[in-house]
């Protein structure tokens, strides 16, 4: 094993890490908005909305149109395949109106979870098969930035080993498939909410995940710093009886990132996971507060915490566009400040704020 050979010029890994590093400059994060056509049905049934592909660019219009106040929060969207070919009502492609904005197009690339054979009811991500080109055809067609989902569970047996080396084995070849086209891969190792484990389980589990992800990166020749990691934060689990604060939250957060993740990476972007929107704010804050050193961008790529309330508030309805996106202006807001250590809370009461938005084996 005597050198790597290079496979990007010192200009692409400018080119990557640039785009890391505008995604997530200082009160910026991502709104996730790539939930599945499936996904989005379940969200959509929630209000009594149809799930047809005209409601789906109606509603993702409304977001990516909020004003500008969002700017400085968003710095990047997570686009579903269907959506980086939809238009506005005035016919420009939402890739070019979100690049306008000044956000970086993101794409999921995944194609969802598949069993693992042999084990608890854990599983893989599949969606390698023709990603090269379909990453070739992303990039030209607006995408800097992607996202690939894997899902670890804990239980008394899990996560396997076998579950943690695959799970983070195919996280490091679709991060190297992303970066050969220009293309900054999000790596997302989420393991799941779902069980009764307490706050420590959580941190030894989110340690062991994390570091087999970053041993498969460094195999597989991934240029760190053209990449974002979406972990959980470390939570007790969802059935835990004892409740912990954000302060313990964040200081095991922190602690298991601190002994995982290299300095290299620019930036570690959180889902929330079925916290409620204010809750999944304040323990960003918490984490951002956090008296240990943090050598990376801490901040949010939401999905839920960052549309419950402007998905209630639009039901479905024209009509209710203006308070669809007063809602989500002000999450993105708030989560803002907290990216940064500097939300205060108001025990805010959005449409859905304070809300639990836990779906039991939550798929994307
Ligand atoms: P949540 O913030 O709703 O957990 O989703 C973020 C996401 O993109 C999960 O893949």
């Amino acid at each position: 094993m005597p050198h790597a050979y290079p496979f990007l010029t010192p200009e692409q890994k400018k080119e990557l890490s640039d785009i890391a590093h505008r995604i997530v400059a200082p009160g910026k994060g991502i709104l996730a908005a790539d939930e599945s056509t499936g996904s989005v049905a379940k969200r959509f049934q929630s209000i009594n909305a149809e799930n047809t592909e005209e409601n789906r660019r109606l509603y993702r219009q409304l977001l990516f149109t909020a004003d500008d106040r969002v700017k400085p929060c968003i710095g990047g969207v997570i686009f579903f395949h269907e959506t980086l070919y939809q238009k506005t009502d005035d016919g420009k492609l939402f890739p070019q109106l979100i690049k306008e904005r000044g956000m970086v197009v993101g794409i999921k690339v995944d194609k969802g979870v598949v069993p693992l054979a042999g084990t608890n009811g854990e599983t893989t991500t599949q969606g390698l098969d023709g990603l090269y080109e379909r990453c070739a055809q992303y990039k030209k067609d607006g995408a800097d930035f992607a996202k690939w989902r894997c899902v670890l569970k804990i239980t008394p047996t899990t996560p396997s080993h076998l579950a943690i080396i695959e799970n983070a084995n195919v996280l490091a070849r679709y991060a190297s498939i992303c970066q050969m086209h220009g293309i900054v891969p999000i790596v997302e190792p989420e393991i799941l909410p779902d069980g009764d484990h307490d706050l420590k389980r959580c941190q030894y589990v989110t340690e062991k995940v994390l570091a087999a992800v970053y041993k498969a990166l460094s195999d597989h020749h991934v240029y760190l710093e053209g990449t974002l990691l979406k972990p959980n934060m470390v939570t007790a689990g969802h059935s835990h009886a004892h409740k912990n604060t954000p302060q313990e939250i964040a200081m095991a957060t922190v602690t298991a990132l601190r002994r995982t993740v290299p300095p290299a990476v620019p930036g570690v972007t959180f889902l929330s996971g079925g916290q409620s929107e204010e809750e999944a704010t304040i323990n960003l804050n918490a984490i951002n507060q956090c008296p240990l050193h943090k050598p990376w961008a801490l901040t949010f790529s939401y999905g839920r915490a960052l549309q419950a309330s402007a998905l209630k508030a639009w039901g479905g309805k024209k009509e209710n566009g203006k308070a669809c996106q007063e809602e989500y202006v002000k999450r993105a807001l708030n989560n803002s400040q907290a990216a940064v250590g500097k939300y205060v809370s108001k025990g805010d009461k959005g449409a859905a704020a304070g809300e639990s938005l836990f779906v039991a084996n939550h798929a994307y």
